[in-house]
């Protein structure tokens, strides 16, 4: 029988119709060819990318030079500059703003070929500080309200290049889903005086159904309502309501959970397609008890059509316990 599930959060219903017989490994879908290097974000390419913002060098090369690890650049094509006035307006009962804002790429590696899952657990925690420092110097600028880092891994998922990167985009307004999200779990905050996302952790640790891994700081988890077959979230156990606040600790572990996800992602879908979001409180956000950060990635594997766009609401073929048991099952 289908089933329609809300989640706590967002007050958001999907559908989960397995007998639409989505088994995980079904999913798979013929990974698509490299076109294979070098590019722009190669070493040795470093004059290719617009003068970079920040580099993690262990020799002490020169900025814009080789020997580094982590390459910040700006977005050659971005959807927002920072040069632009906010200049807030209206034009009749219409309101607009410029494109003010910040557009970043972070190059995860060197190496053309790398896939993030690949990479040392060191070099996942360099990409990890990268992001870390990129808003702790972004929201000295009072304007920008919000951060968005997020990952396309593969031209399915928006990818328009295949070297390993994740972006960043600052914001000067809190986008919708953010809202929504921030409004969901603060009125669950309000009710029971307990942040939910703490109450996630430990419900889905206790009952493991939907556990895909755990380590001292993180749970991986299906989450009880999924948008999409596989959708898996990385929750630090300890209460914090910033990324950026994080500690070192939890940077490492970070590091080592969201390499084993991904690589158990690749075990049953054969290398999918993904995207990855941090969710985390707005910038200047004084008060963060009732909000949680916390990663989703969602691998790309189905279509979202008329019904999803109409309604809202999504239809997933794949349970999240059965995915949580395929992926349990593929770790190392
Ligand atoms: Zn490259
Ligand atoms: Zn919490």
């Amino acid at each position: 029988m289908p089933e329609l599930r809300k989640d706590p959060v967002m007050g958001r219903w999907v559908i989960i119709a397995t007998e639409r017989g989505k088994r995980p490994y079904d999913l798979k879908q013929p990974p698509q060819p490299r076109h294979g290097g070098p590019c722009s974000f190669c070493a040795g390419y470093e004059e290719d990318t617009p003068p970079e913002i920040l580099a993690y060098r262990a020799n002490g090369n020169s900025s814009g030079a080789g020997g580094w690890s982590v390459r910040v650049v700006p977005n050659k094509f971005p959807a927002l500059r920072i040069e632009d006035e906010l200049n807030r307006r209206g034009e009749g009962l219409y309101d607009l703003m410029g494109g003010l804002g910040a557009h970043e790429v972070i190059i995860e590696t060197p190496d053309h070929d790398a896939h993030l899952a690949d990479l040392s657990q060191g070099q996942v925690e360099e990409v990890l500080w990268a992001y870390h420092d990129r808003i702790l110097d972004l929201r000295k600028d009072k304007r920008f309200r919000f951060i968005l880092i997020f990952k396309n891994h593969g031209a399915e998922a928006g990818a328009s290049l295949e070297h390993s990167h994740s972006q960043l985009i600052a914001l000067p307004i809190v986008p919708f889903s953010v809202i929504e999200e921030l409004h969901g779990a603060k009125e669950y905050f309000d009710y029971k005086e307990r942040c939910i996302f703490c109450d996630i952790v430990r419900q889905e640790a206790d009952a493991r159904t939907r556990l895909v891994a755990e380590n001292d700081d993180f749970v991986t988890v299906c989450p009880f309502a999924p948008r999409f077959p596989l959708e898996t979230w990385i929750l630090p156990k300890q209460h914090g309501a910033a990324f950026e606040n994080a500690t070192k600790h939890e940077y490492g572990n970070l590091a080592l959970a969201l390499r084993d996800a991904l690589r158990r992602l690749n075990r049953v879908l054969d290398f999918p397609p993904f995207n990855y979001i941090i969710h985390s409180l707005p910038l200047h956000d004084q008060n963060g008890d009732y909000y949680h950060w916390h990663i989703e990635i969602m691998p790309k594997l189905t279509r979202v059509a008329g019904f999803e766009w109409g309604t809202g609401f999504y239809i997933n073929p794949t349970s999240p316990e059965a995915a949580a048991l395929a992926l349990r099952e593929a770790g190392d």
